[in-house]
């Protein structure tokens, strides 16, 4: 007989995706166990609707594993649990009380025990599970503690499989689908606040990340572009690999500069960024684009603008952070890791041919009758970027 805590970890939307039920499965499971390669004696195993870690040899350290673990796109939760093999109703109970009073918080004034009985052939009832594990516990808090079934404060978990589980608390996971398991877009990652946190926002949802960082030496640094890596390094801590390509584009810009009125330059920036960024997305097999374009942030950012930038694309360009604060997104980027790298001061294209007064109601059917005028040129300045791009690859 043994009995030793353990970690379960809950994963909630993939039971949603039928046909690829198994295949997320799987490929969540090699996520954990890569980011647990380095512990010992540990055991991932994928158990009735969610994941096992165990520790062969005894109790689980999960102060050292949930860290590793905790950012996992796909999962929902973890529950700190205890593990016996314990059969004996009457034992058990006693295994559940003590579990129970070791993790039970002062204040909490009711509780309730909940059975889930997946082995059938167990010879009590869910019911009767509940009622003499909570009925022990009631009389070892000397009836301090009410029982409340509808509401309570704390729920003592029972899960009776081939073994038994006791669980009380569970951490928050941050949810989301497995990465990869959308498929893959292009994410244009400049070295700002925004897009790193885009990035992140559309690989929760499970969408693999090929990143395009648009550098125009010398009017940007090298160091402007290592903020781009190092963004790209700190989104693969998360998605576990991201490619990045760092697409030259002093040329186009240059040549822009020279074609369009300084007041409408922006938007024509970002219609050769969206073109150049598809052409990677066709090479990359992705499906869509992703920046970190804010309604209204600036003027390149109004619904105007955006309307005269998204014909350029051939894709759908997906703008999660398009409704959110810029409070909201500074919030998370720190809480992703990203901020402390985007608020480094090299400049970026953008900031370098910024116009004094940007257009920020551009007519769409004009920008592009204008652009009709240099397309053929602006696109052999594309095929020669995209040429000399240079591509590396972040791992976690
Ligand atoms: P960010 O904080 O992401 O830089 P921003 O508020 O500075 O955004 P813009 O510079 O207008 O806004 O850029 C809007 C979006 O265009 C960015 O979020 C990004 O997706 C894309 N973008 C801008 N500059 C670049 C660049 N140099 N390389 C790649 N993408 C870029
Ligand atoms: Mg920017």
């Amino acid at each position: 007989m043994y009995t030793k805590s353990v970690l379960l970890v809950k994963y909630g939307e993939i039971s949603l995706r039928k046909g690829n039920r198994a295949h997320f499965e799987h490929a969540l499971l090699d996520t954990l166990r890569l980011r647990l390669k380095g512990m010992e004696n540990i055991r991932v195993a994928r158990e009735q609707g969610r994941f096992l870690i165990e520790n062969t040899a005894g109790d689980l350290d999960t102060a050292a594993v949930v860290p590793l673990i905790k950012d996992v796109f796909g999962i929902t939760g973890f529950c700190y649990a205890i593990k016996t093999s314990e059969r004996d109703l009457a034992r058990l109970a006693e295994i559940g009380r003590d579990f129970f009073i070791k993790n039970l918080p002062e204040h909490v004034k009711n509780f309730r025990v909940e059975t889930k009985r997946s082995d059938k052939n167990y010879p009590s009832t869910s019911t009767e599970i509940s009622a003499t594990i909570g009925e022990v516990i009631f009389m070892a808090k000397d009836e301090k503690l009410a029982v409340e079934l509808r509401r309570p404060e704390i729920t003592l978990w029972v899960e009776i499989r081939n073994d038994v589980y006791f669980y009380v608390n569970s951490l928050r996971g941050v949810g989301g689908l497995p990465y990869g398991s959308s498929g893959k877009g292009v994410l244009l990652l400049s070295g700002g606040f925004d897009s790193p946190v885009a990035g992140y926002l559309t690989a929760r949802r499970g969408v693999e990340i090929v990143a395009v960082y648009f550098h125009s030496p010398p009017f940007t640094s090298e160091r402007a572009a290592d903020k781009a890596r190092d963004l790209a390094a700190q989104l693969a801590k998360f998605a576990g690999k991201i490619r990045l390509y760092i697409v030259p584009f002093t040329d186009i810009q240059v040549f822009l500069k020279s074609n369009v009125a300084e007041e409408k330059l922006t938007i024509f920036l970002k219609r050769a960024m969206l073109r150049v960024a598809s052409r990677v997305a066709k090479k990359e097999n992705a499906l869509c684009l992703v920046t970190g374009d804010s309604i209204g942030q600036v003027a390149s950012q109004t619904i105007h603008s955006l309307a005269a930038v998204e014909t350029a694309a051939f894709l759908p360009i997906l703008r999660p952070l398009a409704a959110m604060d810029k409070q909201d997104i500074i919030d998370m980027a720190e809480k992703i890791g990203t901020y402390e790298i985007s608020v480094r001061p090299y400049e970026d294209c953008c900031t370098v041919f910024v116009a004094k007064h940007p257009e920020n109601k551009p007519n769409a059917t004009i920008i592009e009758a204008m652009e009709a005028r240099f397309l053929a040129e602006l696109s052999k300045l594309s095929d020669i970027a995209i040429n000399d791009t240079q591509i590396c690859e972040f791992r976690l």
